[in-house]
């Protein structure tokens, strides 16, 4: 993997040292690269608002590294356009591009070591040496590796690394940032604490932002958009809240958060699922079919006469999975739909119900999602 610039004469660069600090839209429009016959790309349209932390989520081979490459300017899409500000930009070399990068594997170079690393960039755009050790030193103090700057690459963690990277991403104040994966080499628990400072990162620079990731509560947690791509498509861009609460598509809700799926059957008006009507805020349509989606954290077990103006369902228990803070009720309703809740756990309840049980469970009519019949069953 290269480097921006590294593969150009630093005069060349040198002219395009980073100026205003200002952030940059970017605009992406009918973005197309094919592989032999496979579509990667799919006349992509892309807004990035300056300042915007957008995520980029899909499954894996859903196009998000190519996308994400040819914003860098290191693939060559066959054809559709990219602009940042006014600037159209898709023929520009990387490093002519002004982007600060962090690949999947860090990319940085193992026979120099940390400090000579962060500096790369500001070596290749001719920055004054006595310049270049003081942003380096403010980007490695920023970056919590104050003091590691004569340490080998090899000497470092993986956490480490990863931030070296990071820090030679913005250490000349690039207008935008592309990451891809970053955090995706650490353990859970770095890269929980890796996810907050990044994001608070964002926030003192306010640098566009596009972050690619595969794990949907990572994309949640960081971005102000998540735009989730499904084969080389875009299926929905929007803040977390919004697809969390309303996914407008099966493979959508399937990607974001746990879900359990009811088939509902409207006919003049009337929905009906599972045994039971059911009332929502919007139905999609008064005659035929559509598909209910149920999010387990907002499903109640009911008791006697609880339910009031809800949607309500009868089942019965097939299993209780505890994890600490949440218990897992897995049930299944009249009519054989398998049906998850997501219980808090408070202490001192008694144990969780037994398979067999019987059970009521409620949904708020807010909290009732209805998905059209065309959304249904990505393929
Ligand atoms: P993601 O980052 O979402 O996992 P990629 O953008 O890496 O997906 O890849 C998207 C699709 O393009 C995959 O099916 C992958 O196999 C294919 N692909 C990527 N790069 C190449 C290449 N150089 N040659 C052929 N196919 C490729
Ligand atoms: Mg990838």
């Amino acid at each position: 993997m290269r480097l921006a610039g590294d593969h150009e004469r630093p005069r060349d660069v040198a002219a395009s040292a980073s100026g205003s600090a200002t952030a940059l839209p970017i605009a992406v429009r009918r973005l197309s690269k094919a592989y032999g016959a496979v579509p990667v790309l799919d006349e992509i349209d892309l807004d990035v608002r300056p300042g915007e932390f957008l995520t980029l989520l899909g499954p894996s081979g859903s196009g998000k590294t190519t996308l994400l490459m040819a914003i860098a300017g290191f693939l060559r899409p066959d054809k559709g356009s990219i602009r940042f500000g006014e600037r159209e930009v898709v023929r520009l070399a990387p490093h002519k591009r002004e982007i600060g990068m962090v690949f999947q594997n860090y990319a940085l170079f193992p026979h120099m070591d940390v400090a000579r690393n962060v500096g790369f960039p500001l070596r290749l755009r001719r920055v004054p040496a006595a310049e270049t050790a003081r942003r380096v030193e403010s980007a490695l103090e920023m970056f919590q590796l104050g003091g590691f700057g004569t340490r080998r690459i090899d000497q470092l963690s993986g956490g480490q690394r990863q931030r070296v990277a990071l820090a030679r991403a913005i250490v000349f104040e690039p207008r935008i940032i592309l990451m891809d994966e970053p955090l995706s080499a650490l353990d859970k628990q770095l890269r929980e604490r890796m996810q907050i400072e990044l994001r608070q990162l964002h926030e003192r620079l306010g640098t566009t932002t596009v972050y690619v990731t595969h794990d949907q509560r990572e994309a949640l947690t960081m971005s102000d958009r998540v735009a989730i791509l499904d084969r080389g498509r875009i299926a929905r861009i929007d803040t977390p809240r919004a697809i969390y609460d309303d996914p407008g598509s099966r493979f959508v809700a399937e990607f974001i958060g746990e879900s359990s799926f009811l088939d509902v059957a409207i006919a003049n008006g009337i929905a009906r699922a599972a045994g039971a009507t059911i009332r929502a805020d919007n139905l999609p349509t008064r005659q035929g079919r559509c598909t209910m989606v149920l999010r387990p954290e907002r499903l109640h077990l009911l008791g006697p006469g609880e339910g009031e103006g809800m949607n309500c369902f009868e089942g019965r228990v097939t299993g209780a999975v505890y994890q600490g803070d949440t218990l897992l009720l897995q049930t299944v309703l009249n009519g054989g739909s398998p049906v998850a809740l997501r219980l808090t756990t408070r202490g001192g309840e008694g144990p969780p119900p037994v398979p067999g049980t019987p059970v009521r469970i409620g949904i708020a009519v807010s909290d009732t999602v209805l998905l059209p019949d065309e959304a249904r069953g990505a393929p």
